[in-house]
């Protein structure tokens, strides 16, 4: 039998969400491929590696100039491919990532320079002692559809700056956008096989796991995140996984009526609700309730669905029929359990078959999916409550741990509420704003995931932490080698009291047993 067998790839088709219009077929990368490619990578990596920070950093530089220059273009594609109205894919995908260039070109140098260590205790004073911080080599990254630009590119730029190369395997929904971060990556001077795109489905992504890579970062759903986790585990990869999310937010009972509920309908309704920080619950102090669900219903009817090329767009389509029926699913559990559907609550089939109407949910409870599940569509669930601990309970009944955020005209009960949730970020007085922010790290617990993106913390995950000790007495032996003995454990017993005990007699002591050791040879 042949042992060798090729993959014959598959194919499959990059569609526009709103139109349905086939934009690209491609073919699947084969395992073959993708095994290939991790080859050609690791071989290429010390030579980028070799460049240094700041020829690397020169190359961000002419990328981002690229892409300021290129913005309309880019956001066309994003939008052609996602669905997300044109100016969302100007501001939460290229400004995003013009952004995450100018923290790497900022922050990278400092971020590699080798940094010392003291020594506090005295039987080490003679090392000099400092940290590398290293690439790890080739980086896989997986990505979703959702964020399909700013993503994949927010993390192979912490990668490539700090020396790895990256072989990236978008999500199947959105290969096109991947594609034109890597065109633009390398018309900047990033070399073909130090980045390149694997495209394809689960399978391929299966692939790159059993792959010759050393970390992988993985973004995407909590059911994909384990089944990875356990594939990593096993041969002990490395990886950063950022999962899904059920953000809560917390309307107290002296926020801006005004603000927070506009901010509750951008937050549930961005990008058609498929945000990893989307509000996905809403919790509303007893007194404002009634108004803010007044005020939401209002601010949802003005919102127009359509076309995101359409400049007139606020809220575009979902991404396919699987992620609509999960909504209208959730939607039919809550309506059966009680909830109110005071406006939406249905497919717009006129606009085409991935249109849902932005829908706000009244007198939801935690027994239902909606507050349960991720729903990662254009749902706003609220319910009441009385008081702050009962908020707080409620936001941290929830497998995740992604965002949240917290409505207040008082900074300070705001601030005492946000340490309290259990979540990678909260913010108070807006939300899912923080991912554009690339000095703030990006991360979840619980369910949400292991590591971070985003910041220095994001560069953190791109290196492998190298502690290098020089001794500056090479002649001399080192008083605690062999030669052991009972005056040797007296005068270690009494170096110990010198630097622990609690008396200064006691240490004085201590120091005096000690003595014999600072002229002590050694036996071996
Ligand atoms: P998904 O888990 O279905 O797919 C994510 C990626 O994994 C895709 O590229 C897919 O092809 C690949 N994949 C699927 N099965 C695989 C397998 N067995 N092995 C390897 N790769 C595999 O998620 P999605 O639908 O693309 O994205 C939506 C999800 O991503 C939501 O849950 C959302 O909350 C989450 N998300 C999280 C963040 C975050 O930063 N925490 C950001 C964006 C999206």
């Amino acid at each position: 039998m042949p042992t060798n067998l090729q993959t014959a790839p598959s194919t499959f088709v990059s569609v526009n969400p709103a139109t349905g219009e086939a934009l690209r077929e491609f073919e699947s990368a084969t395992p073959e491929a993708v095994h290939t490619a991790v080859a050609r990578a690791r071989a290429a990596q010390p030579g980028w590696n070799a460049l240094g920070v700041r020829s690397r950093i020169a190359v961000l530089r002419r990328f981002q100039s690229l892409l300021h220059e290129r913005k309309a273009s880019v956001a066309r594609v994003i939008t052609s491919e996602a669905g997300k109205p044109l100016v969302e894919a100007l501001l939460t995908e290229v400004m995003v990532v013009l952004d995450a260039a100018r923290f790497c070109i900022e922050n990278s140098f400092a971020f590699l320079r080798e940094q010392p260590v003291p020594h506090a205790n005295p039987a080490m004073r003679t090392k000099a002692g400092c940290i590398l911080r290293e690439p790890h080599g080739v980086i896989g990254i997986i990505s979703p559809w959702n964020y399909p630009f700013s993503i994949p590119a927010t993390e192979t730029l912490a990668a490539l700056v700090t020396g790895n190369v990256v072989v990236l395997k978008p999500s199947e929904f959105t290969s096109l956008c991947a594609l034109e971060l890597a065109s633009l990556l390398h018309q900047a001077g990033v070399p073909a096989d130090a980045l390149q795109v694997l495209v394809g489905a689960g399978e391929t992504g299966a692939a790159l796991i059993n792959a010759d890579i050393d970390k992988l970062v993985f973004t995407g759903s909590v059911a994909t995140g384990k089944r990875i986790g356990q594939a990593a585990a096993a041969r002990l990869l490395p990886v950063v996984l950022e999962l899904g999310g059920k953000d809560p937010m917390l309307v107290l009972d002296d926020a801006d009526l005004d603000v927070a509920s506009s901010g509750a309908v951008w937050g549930a309704f961005v990008n058609a609700g498929q945000a990893c920080l989307s509000v996905e619950r809403c919790y509303v102090q007893r007194s404002l309730y009634e108004p803010f669900l007044k005020a939401c219903v209002r601010k949802t009817n003005q919102l127009r669905v359509g076309n995101g090329l359409d400049p007139e767009t606020d809220v575009g389509p979902l991404i396919h029929q699987r992620q609509l029926r999960i909504v209208e699913s959730q939607v039919e559990d809550a309506r059966a359990l009680g909830a109110r559907v005071l406006t939406g609550g249905e497919r717009l089939a006129h606009l085409g078959e991935n249109f849902y109407a932005p829908t706000v949910l009244a007198d939801v409870t935690h027994q239902m999916r909606v507050m349960r599940e991720e729903t990662f569509g254009p749902l706003l669930p609220v319910m009441p409550f009385e008081n702050d601990e009962e908020a707080i309970r409620l936001a941290n009944d929830s497998d995740y741990g992604l965002g949240a955020s917290v409505w207040t005209r008082d900074r300070s009960r705001g601030e005492a509420v946000a340490r309290r949730i259990q979540a990678g970020a909260v913010m108070v007085n807006d939300a899912v704003s923080c991912f554009g922010i690339s000095e703030a790290p990006h991360g979840g617990v619980k369910s949400s995931g292991i590591g971070h993106t985003h910041g220095c913390f994001g560069l953190e995950e791109m290196v492998r932490v190298k502690y290098v000790d020089s001794d500056r007495m090479p002649t001399v032996k080192k008083l605690w080698w062999y030669g052991y003995g009972e005056s040797f454990r007296q005068e270690m017993e009494g170096f110990v009291d010198l630097m622990f005990a609690r008396s200064w007699g006691s240490r004085l002591h201590g120091a005096l047993r000690s003595l014999g050791a600072i002229t002590r040879k050694g036996k071996l």
